[in-house]
């Protein structure tokens, strides 16, 4: 087994573990409940194990949890911690507090390959996958991990590139034996891969949030180099056919990048096609990091375009800018200590 903490395995592969050391099936309900329920960390203490099973669940599992190696808190409170899984594959986790909510923005991978012209993570390439067990110990070792009320797969990396561990991480969290969490409060923000879409649909209820960033090809080709292997209208095609339950919510992400993709014609077709796939748009002001060379509108100009498209009809939000001071905003996650 690649993963060495047993924090981040199913119900069947903590069974698998009974069965190699003999254990009754059931045991393998009562490791998950140690683990996901009484968020019990020490083997010494799941009581209703035995001793001999214990130790060797001890040796072949020396750390369950793996501890944060740093932690910055921005002025508007929000929170990035640093996880240093291995010698690569470093990443950061985001919390960000507003009003009786907290959400928690995890990495699913260590840098990412699809090279976004406007990201930072892109900026430093792909270091590696992490496993479901290093996507849950972003939420299991932070110091609000009792209090979190939404899970977003929003940090560094490409869910759908990493697609096992992240649909592993997510069927702990919402599964009757895990964490038990409603998948209404977890999204995947995803640029859309065409052989990985479906399985994120039909496998899970969580919402689901499409990169879009231009409503033309050749542009969105320009700024997502991913646009050429998976263009985005046959990914909307699949989620259209797969026909959403209203509770799950279904939204485009763009990014306002001035001088861009922010035009009359933008709105417009923007709205069209938000309307025609039943999607809510969600607009992010372009967070500007040190190494990119793209420009941040106004607010005036943002509420502009927000309007234009209103006055389509279409449904529309503003995502605020959190934790900018400390790199913890949208797309300008690095990990650089
Ligand atoms: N790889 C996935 C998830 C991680 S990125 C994806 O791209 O969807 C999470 C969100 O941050 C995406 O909507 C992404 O487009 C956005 N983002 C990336 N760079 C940004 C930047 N410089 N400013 C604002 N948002 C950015
Ligand atoms: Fe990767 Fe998402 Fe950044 Fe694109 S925006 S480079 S897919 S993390």
């Amino acid at each position: 087994m690649k993963n060495t903490s047993i924090l981040g395995l199913t119900i069947s592969e903590l069974s698998e573990i009974c069965k190699k050391h003999k254990a009754n099936s059931f045991v393998a309900e009562q490791i998950a409940s140690w683990l996901y329920k009484k968020k019990v960390y020490d083997f010494d203490a799941m009581s209703n194990l035995s001793k001999n099973f214990r130790e060797q669940l001890k040796s072949d599992f020396p750390i369950i949890l793996k501890p944060y190696s740093n932690l910055q808190i921005s002025q508007d409170g929000t929170k990035k911690y640093l996880f240093e899984y291995s010698e690569n594959r470093v990443v950061e986790t985001a919390v960000i507090p507003e009003n009786d909510r907290i959400t928690v923005c995890v990495s699913s991978q260590a840098g990412c390959r699809f090279g976004c012209a406007f990201c930072a993570t892109g900026k430093i390439g792909y270091k590696g996958n992490l496993s479901a067990g290093e996507i849950l110990n972003q939420l299991a070792a932070i110091d609000e991990f009792d209090k979190i009320t939404n899970i977003v797969f929003m940090g560094m990396g490409e869910p759908l590139d990493n697609w096992e561990e992240v649909y592993k991480a997510i069927e702990i969290l919402t599964e009757s034996w895990g964490y038990d969490m409603s998948p209404t409060r977890i999204t995947v923000s995803t640029i859309g891969l065409i052989e990985k879409i479906k399985e994120l649909i039909e496998k899970t209820k969580v919402n689901i949030a499409i990169s879009l960033h231009s409503p033309f090809a050749d542009e969105r080709k320009f700024i997502m180099p991913v646009q050429n292997a998976s263009p985005v209208d046959a990914v909307l095609k699949v989620i259209r056919e797969a026909n959403f339950p209203r509770h799950r919510k279904f939204s485009l992400e763009y990014i306002l990048i001035k001088d861009l993709n922010m035009s009359k014609s933008h709105a417009a077709k923007l709205a069209e096609i938000a309307m025609f796939n039943k999607a809510r748009i969600n607009l992010i002001p372009f967070n500007a990091n040190s190494e990119l060379n793209f420009k941040t509108p106004s607010y005036s100009e943002v509420v502009k375009f927000q309007n234009e498209i209103s006055k389509k009809g279409a449904n529309v939000t503003l995502r605020k800018s959190r934790g900018l001071d400390i790199k913890a905003a949208c797309g300008t996650l690095s990990a650089n200590k």
